[in-house]
């Protein structure tokens, strides 16, 4: 087991007595390429990273204990804590006609919350699969996935696409995750970094995601409408040559739509044939694009992706729905130190928040353990 397992078992056992039926671990993810594309029908490509939430289950009363907020919740109603993702997931099973009876489970993790690694994804995939072995419900990891999708939408009451729980409960190891985001069909595609002496490094801007609802908002009903003008159910549909018949808003925010989804089929192809160098470019023009077209980048993330650039990463862009939170390199492992440190430099002398930093390799999705046992 590894050491986050270990200690969700560690902590079942400390505050219930007796050692866990089960443990299961999922990760956060971040996106390569494919940036709001999901809600237009669209391909998206995360991968998963090597932080994980860990959850040790257990049939009976007890409730839902966090070791790392160190405090116990009762299963019943929501109360907007993070005991609203586990709640979420056992409600959208009930709403399956699977009833999850009592059962008690203790969780811990190190994905970092609220950074858009999504930490939610984590913890929901988690719960998802440890109840679906409890119950032995069979279920595959698509239809947890969707599980846990409903589960954040309709219970958590936070809208967001299919991408963070497909990439935590599917994703391989070494590889990333082609998900085509209309009809959920997911392949894995290769990954490995490790082999060709890169790294992804993950700069936390800190910027708070102020006017991020507003401007999602915006754009995901701008894309409606420029569908609509089309006469298109989705702008994943749409051509380059529908382009001649949009004009303003709609013009841009679609050219960034086409061109994205057209960017991340390339990627896979990129990745397939090991170019990554090919892969860095897509990643930059993806960049450009949100940038430009999209309107949906900051002063911060355009400082790193330049940083990067001139210090010689393969590819950088902002990751995630922008107006702050994250952007990614790919760059040789030898470089990372010194772009981290050129980009802290660049930040100091623009007044910007001091950034934080992750180094990730592809990690695989969510696992399951039977009877574990503790090991103090
Ligand atoms: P993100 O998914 O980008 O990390 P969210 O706001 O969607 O950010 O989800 C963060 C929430 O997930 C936290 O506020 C908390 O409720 C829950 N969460 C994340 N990690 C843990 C954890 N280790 N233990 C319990 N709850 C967690
Ligand atoms: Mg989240």
């Amino acid at each position: 087991m590894r050491e986050t397992e270990q200690k969700a078992v560690k902590a079942y056992t400390e505050k219930f007595g007796g050692a866990p039926e089960l443990v299961a671990s999922a990760p956060g993810r971040i996106n390569l390429i494919g940036e709001h594309t999901d809600y237009n029908g669209g391909f998206v490509l995360p991968c998963a990273i090597d932080r994980r939430i860990a959850v040790a289950v257990g049939t009976g009363e007890g409730g839902l204990y966090s070791a790392d907020f160190d405090e116990t919740r009762e299963p019943g109603e929501r109360d907007d804590s993070w005991a609203d993702y586990p709640r979420g997931v056992a409600w959208a099973m009930g709403e399956k006609g699977h009833e999850t009876g009592s059962f008690r489970a203790a969780f811990t993790g190190d994905v970092p919350l609220g950074s858009g690694l999504s930490s939610s994804a984590a913890i929901e995939a988690a719960t998802a699969l440890a109840l679906d072995a409890l119950l032995g419900l069979g279920m595959s990891r698509k239809d947890l996935a969707v599980l846990c999708q409903r589960a954040e939408n309709d219970y958590v009451g936070v809208a967001s696409g299919i991408m963070d729980q497909y990439a935590s409960l599917l994703c391989e190891a070494g590889a990333a995750l082609l998900v085509d985001c209309r009809s959920l069909e997911a392949k894995s595609v290769p990954l490995d970094l490790a082999a060709a002496d890169l790294a992804l490094v993950v700069c936390d801007t800190r910027v708070e995601r102020g006017l991020a609802d507003t401007g999602y908002n915006d754009r995901r009903s701008t894309c409606e409408s420029a569908a609509s003008t089309l006469g298109l159910e989705e702008l994943r549909e749409a051509t380059e040559e529908d382009l001649k018949r949009l004009s303003g808003e709609e013009l841009k925010r679609a050219r960034h739509v086409i061109s994205e989804n057209a960017r991340v089929l390339e990627a896979v192809e990129a990745l397939n044939d090991n170019d990554f160098d090919h892969f860095g470019r897509l990643m930059y023009a993806s960049h450009a694009s949100l940038r430009d077209d999209y309107e949906v980048s900051t002063p911060e993330l355009d400082t790193f992706v330049e940083t990067a650039r001139q210090h010689g990463a393969t590819g950088a862009r902002l990751t995630g729905a922008g107006f702050g939170g994250c952007a990614i390199a790919l760059l040789p492992k030898a470089q990372s130190d010194r772009v981290k440190r050129a980009c802290k430099r660049s930040f100091a002398d623009a007044d910007f928040e001091d950034p934080a930093f992750y180094e990730f390799l592809p990690a695989t999705g969510a696992e399951l353990t039977r009877s574990p046992s503790v090991q103090v």
